[in-house]
């Protein structure tokens, strides 16, 4: 049996405590043991941080250089085996799953090369004869809380600029997921890291998540996952005074206007409510259509949505895998029920599918109306509605209405509404004519309302949470 154990100052411990780790595609599959680890150990891991972060500290930019790009060129060398992992293990389709390693790769490679671009300024004083310089230093030990759905592009986009501006990092990856965070956790620890500057800690979120958080030698926190659980790890750093970074859920709208080019709109939308079964942040629940194309856009994208073929994530044919549990099913198609009382008609799947693992056919509702549940809730599954819209600006309101603010798409030929749409859609990314979800690793990712809290992650911008300005004055 493979045992996917914690990684505590170096060392590989499997604790007192063990749970298994099963393939939500064919439940009777069992990956293997992932260790729990304790209070205490959570304890051990920081404190191991704390020590190793001053050295770490220390290193010159090629040295860092060094260690992230072998860590990157391994995980691509390696992105067919790990996909077909990561596939199993959180069951989203083959490709995808070679995708999502392909780009922890290349984010690896990324804030290696930004090891070498560190940099600082000179300015001159408002008093004669003072210098004064800034330059960025670490924050110290950070814990990264991590979600399930992207399994290592996640924990990757944290730990690379963690390592990148000279931090320690605990990691805390989700449950459902040890073999992903165990995998990438031994590439990073054979790759030359001293002993200690990188520690993965798994097990149950609501134990040990405030052990870490509470710890006083956790100069911050980087999180990614519910609205809820971030809510209270915004809370318990806030009372700690401990900065802190959330990136939350979603209810993405995509926009589709009378001009746009049909076929690749409902190709852009499938993509966006379904691929990955919908457990995507930036997936688009919400697809706001006006009435112009409104009939044609819904037989079209019925059609295509009931042809979806739904089976094992890692099958050739499969286009649409398993949802990751047997709660997460159970809600989705709990959201079924709510939608269908609310008044919206089910025009496609809604059903739980037969079979060894989590399945349901995806869900397409129409003539919602925007302050339904359905179109108010992250349900992250998929179960995806349509809403008819007058026209662009009816649109752009109803696009606009809602507590969350992460991607907003939009499929028109116009580029005076592509235009307009990109400067008043409230949401940290916006999307013309592509699905909502599918972001390049160079840029900002993040935002805004309740989709987000905190400066961005990915690109340059993941500077501003991994480092602190330290101005210097120096009269020679
Ligand atoms: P979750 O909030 O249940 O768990 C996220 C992580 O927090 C897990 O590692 C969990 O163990 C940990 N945790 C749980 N309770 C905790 C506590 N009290 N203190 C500290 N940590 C705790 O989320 P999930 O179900 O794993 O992921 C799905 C959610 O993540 C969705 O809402 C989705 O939209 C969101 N998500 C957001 C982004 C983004 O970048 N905006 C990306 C991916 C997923």
């Amino acid at each position: 049996m493979t045992t996917f154990a914690n990684l505590i100052a170096g060392e590989w411990t499997m604790g007192t405590r063990s749970v298994p780790n099963v393939n939500p595609s064919d439940t009777t599959d069992i990956i293997g043991e992932a260790a729990q680890a304790t209070a205490e150990e959570m304890n051990q891991a920081i404190e191991a941080a704390a020590k190793a972060q001053v050295g770490w500290a220390q290193t010159t930019p090629q040295q860092r250089f060094d260690i992230l790009d072998a860590i990157g060129t391994e995980i691509l060398a390696r992105k067919e085996e790990l996909g077909d992992l990561l596939s199993r293990e959180e069951g989203k389709i083959l490709p995808e799953g070679i995708g999502e390693v392909g780009r922890a790769g290349q984010i690896f490679k990324f804030f290696a090369g930004e090891a070498l671009r560190i940099s600082g300024e000179r300015v001159e004083s408002i008093r004669p004869g003072i210098e004064i310089d800034m330059r960025r230093e670490p924050l110290g030990v950070v814990g990264l809380i991590t979600p399930w759905n992207f399994p290592i592009a996640i924990p990757a986009w944290k730990i690379a600029p963690a390592l990148c501006y000279g931090n320690a990092v605990v990691l805390k990856a989700a449950e459902a997921v040890p073999a992903c965070a165990w995998v990438l956790a031994d590439i990073i620890h054979r790759a030359g890291l001293p002993a200690g500057v990188f520690n993965l800690v798994n097990g149950r979120g609501s134990e040990i998540g405030p052990v870490m958080i509470d710890h006083p030698k956790i100069a911050g926190v980087s999180f990614t996952g519910s609205v809820q659980t971030g809510r209270s790890v915004a809370q318990a750093c806030a009372k700690n005074l401990k900065k802190v970074q959330l990136e939350m859920g979603g209810k993405n709208p995509a926009v589709v206007l009378d001009d746009a080019d049909l076929d690749a709109a409902v190709g852009a939308c499938v993509n966006s409510a379904f691929f990955s079964s919908g457990q995507r942040c930036t997936a688009s629940s919400r697809m706001i259509v006006t009435e112009g194309i409104y009939d044609d856009f819904v037989a079209a994208m019925t059609k295509t949505v009931a042809a979806l073929k739904v089976g094992d994530a890692r099958d050739g044919a499969t286009q649409i895998g398993p949802v990751i549990d047997a709660r997460q099913l159970e809600k989705d198609l709990e959201y079924v029920e709510i939608a269908k009382a609310e008044g919206a008609k089910l025009v496609c799947g809604g059903e739980k599918l037969d079979g060894p693992g989590h399945y349901m056919s995806p869900a397409l509702f129409i003539d919602t109306a925007n302050d339904m549940r359905i179109n108010q809730e992250e349900v992250f599954g998929p179960v995806a509605t349509i809403i008819k819209a007058k026209d662009y600006d009816d649109a752009l309101r109803i696009a606009n209405e809602t507590d969350f603010g992460l991607s907003a798409g939009i499929c028109t030929t116009s580029l005076k509404y592509a235009s307009h749409f990109k400067a008043h859609a409230k949401a940290g990314m916006v999307m013309v004519n592509l699905p909502t979800a599918g972001v390049d690793y160079h840029v900002p990712f993040g935002g805004t309302k309740g989709s987000s809290y905190g400066s961005r992650e990915q690109g340059r911008y993941a500077a501003e949470f991994y480092s602190v300005m330290k101005t210097s004055y120096t009269q020679p």
